[in-house]
């Protein structure tokens, strides 16, 4: 059906235009462009997605898209770093930035060469990421756009990088976690998106190519609209001096990020909670790479375990069911040294039997769109966030790294439409934090304000609205190249 819709306003409104696509083969990476795929080919232009042979999308999802695949051309050693729990992911797009060079020119000279003269290629749009994309469609004369997968704040923080060195935030010392950054308010040190890396320079010399690759480009798309990040979108404007568009949330203009799945989702998650209550379930899920260990991931089951007391006291006040169950989403290999959660004490299943479902990977669109989906316990990444307020579910917040942390402090400070657990891991702030969000008023408020926010995002895509506008200066600028 929505291949269908798809189709039907692409032949409709076909440009005899194509674009060429290249994420950076990541989930929440992957998920956005395909997306954004879907965007461009409903208003009228063919999609090419050039792709590494290491995590590739899933072709048959998509038949009216061409799939091209490039080698990622990495020596064992580095291989070993795609292994999961991805240890350096710097020292890994660092690599990566360099061994795909020269398989990505040989895939864009044949895609040119190969395009038909009804339908020549009108551009190329990568992920930030890829910084080496630049100069390679500049050697051939082909307009490049750039994808940007994260908030637009947390891009921005990195302009000063060089400062914010000298100042002991990057890496974050202890000492300075609380102080605050006047230029990104309300962010504090310890909000700035940190990602470890064995060598610094690494990141230094990441964020400096892809800060000019943006620069020297045709132009820089967000996954985002003008109502979340209105000031900071003005400010990217000026600081990259290339046209900006905001049409996010991608995936609310066609839905289904299943078909971009990496990791089979398990389908239980929809029929168990078919028999929960409405707006009872707490849905857990750190994303595609963000780790806990063995001991968070104890804490969080003892807390599962008790939710039952929890909602009994507030049973008594008559506030919620007699019972407040949890999905819990715990990705293989995401707990440090283990396979999965074969940690976990022998009575855990058994006590928790009925109140909660542990499943290996979700189908976290349809999760959070589920009626009975009460609360989301996330990592907060881009993705999980605005999937989580495109439908008005309200969150708790644990970023573990990168823009991850910027999007915390948005959810909490700026939006307030969750609260933040301040990285403690620890039963008893966990249940806290769990209890408020959940049954207590000041969760009541934070979910309204979650709805509210949604109804806003809506607009945002409706004719008129801000996102809905942004998508056709795309075309339009597409068109212009
Ligand atoms: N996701 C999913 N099933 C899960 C957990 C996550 O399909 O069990 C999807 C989720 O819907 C989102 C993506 O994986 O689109 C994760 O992207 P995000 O930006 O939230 O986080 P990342 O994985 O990049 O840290």
């Amino acid at each position: 059906m929505e291949n269908l819709n798809l189709r039907e306003s692409h032949m409709k409104l076909k440009k005899g235009r194509r674009v060429l696509l290249f994420p950076l083969p990541f989930q929440g990476h992957i998920n956005p462009m395909l997306q954004l795929a879907n965007i461009l080919y409903s208003r009228g232009f063919s999609i090419t997605v050039i792709h590494t042979d290491f995590n590739s999308p899933n072709s048959t999802n998509y038949p009216d898209f061409t799939f091209h695949s490039i080698r990622i051309g990495l020596s064992e050693e580095q291989a070993n770093q795609l292994a999961w729990p991805i240890g350096d992911v710097i020292a890994l797009l660092t690599s990566t930035n360099i061994t795909c060079a020269a398989p990505f020119h040989g895939a864009l000279v044949k895609l040119i060469s190969e395009s038909s003269e009804e339908e020549p290629v009108a551009c190329l749009i990568t992920d930030a990421d890829w910084h080496f994309t630049q100069a390679v469609a500049d050697s051939l004369h082909l307009p490049r756009i750039v994808l940007r997968t994260t908030n637009v704040c947390s891009f921005l923080v990195y302009e000063p990088l060089p400062l914010f060195h000298q100042k002991g935030y990057f890496p974050i010392k202890d000492s300075k976690a609380e102080e605050e950054i006047p230029e990104f308010p309300p962010l504090k040190a310890k909000d700035l998106p940190q990602v470890k890396t064995q060598n610094q320079e690494d990141l230094f010399y990441l964020v400096d190519s892809m800060m000019s690759s943006i620069k020297a480009s045709s132009g820089l798309i967000w996954n985002t609209c003008r109502d979340l990040e209105h000031s900071d979108l003005i400010k990217s404007s000026e600081l990259f001096k290339v046209p900006n568009f905001s049409l996010g949330p991608f995936y609310k203009h066609f839905p289904c990020t299943s078909k971009s799945s990496l990791l089979a989702q398990d389908p239980t998650s929809i029929s168990w909670l078919n028999n929960q209550a409405p707006r009872s379930v707490l849905y857990v899920s750190f994303g595609s790479v963000a780790t806990i260990t063995e001991a968070e991931l104890l804490e969080i089951a003892c807390v599962m375990n008790q939710l039952v007391p929890i909602t009994r006291v507030v049973g008594r006040r008559g506030l919620a069911n007699s019972q407040q169950p949890f999905l819990w989403v715990v990705r293989p290999n995401s707990v440090e040294n283990s396979e999965w959660i074969e940690v976990l004490p022998d009575g855990f299943h058994q006590a928790v039997a009925g109140k909660g479902h542990i499943v290996r990977w979700a189908p976290q669109e349809e999760v959070l769109a589920h009626p009975s989906t009460g609360g989301f316990w996330t990592h907060c990444g881009l993705n999980s966030t605005l999937e989580s307020m495109s439908q008005g579910v309200h969150m708790i917040c644990a970023p573990s790294f990168g823009d991850q942390l910027v999007n915390a402090r948005y959810i909490s400070d700026v939006w307030r439409i969750g609260i933040h657990l301040e990285w403690k891991m620890e039963r008893g702030e966990i249940e806290k934090v769990v209890k408020a969000l959940m049954v207590e008023e000041e969760g009541r408020k934070i979910r309204e304000r979650a709805g509210a926010l949604k109804e806003k995002m809506e607009l945002c895509l409706k004719p008129g609205g801000s996102s809905y506008e942004d998508g056709q200066s795309l075309v339009d600028h597409i068109l212009s190249l």
